[in-house]
């Protein structure tokens, strides 16, 4: 295979880029600043070596732990919990949320085998016990499997039987049924934070 069609096809893999796109791109990029895609391979090829996950909340980060669980002016009293990194970054976005997060890594999906070991539960139910969190926020998109990770983890929260549990919350008002959360207009996803419900 030549490197114009190997490039493509590296492309062409990348979420939501067909193959009419990718090739669009190699071709756009050969047309570039040589500087540039210098540049652009580099970032790339060091990418999974500078980025990892937060080994406190799983979120991406050049720095562990990452700028919000090493942040003292975060209200570490509120843990969000969300299923991918992406996720983190919407929150952020919106820019009232001032708690911590913890990222799965997923949802329940028992028919494609992924169950409670291959998310990061076990984690979340150990900084629930070693910290003074007073309200977890699920924020798993309103999925089937969004739902059913979160009733899981209300009766995993509930089970740690502490002398003084956490309330758990669920995002609600506005999230449109089957929704992504990545989706979402700041807008709603506010009045979806304000309008969390307890289970
Ligand atoms: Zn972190």
């Amino acid at each position: 295979m030549n490197a114009f069609d190997e490039l493509t096809n590296n492309f062409s893999r990348l979420p939501g880029i067909g193959k009419k796109s990718a090739i669009r791109m190699v071709n756009w990029l050969l047309k570039q600043d040589a500087a540039y895609v210098q540049k652009f391979a580099q970032n790339l090829g060091s990418l999974q070596e500078k980025i990892k996950p937060c080994s406190v909340c799983g979120t991406w980060t050049e720095s562990d732990p990452c700028p919000i669980c090493s942040n003292p002016l975060r209200d570490s009293s509120q843990i969000c919990v969300v299923e991918q990194p992406q996720d983190v970054s919407t929150i952020e976005a919106y820019g009232e949320y001032k708690g911590l997060y913890h990222v799965l890594g997923g949802l329940l999906r028992p028919l494609e085998g992924i169950g409670p070991a291959q998310l990061a539960i076990q984690p979340l139910m150990a900084r629930i016990r070693s910290s003074e969190v007073t309200e977890i926020i699920i924020a798993t998109n309103p999925t089937v499997e969004g739902d059913t990770t979160a009733l899981y983890l209300n009766k995993m929260i509930t089970e740690l039987n502490l002398p003084q549990p956490p309330k758990v919350t669920r995002l609600a008002t506005g999230i449109p049924v089957g929704g992504d959360l990545e989706y979402i207009d700041k807008r709603t996803l506010s009045l979806s934070f304000r309008g969390r419900s307890e289970f």
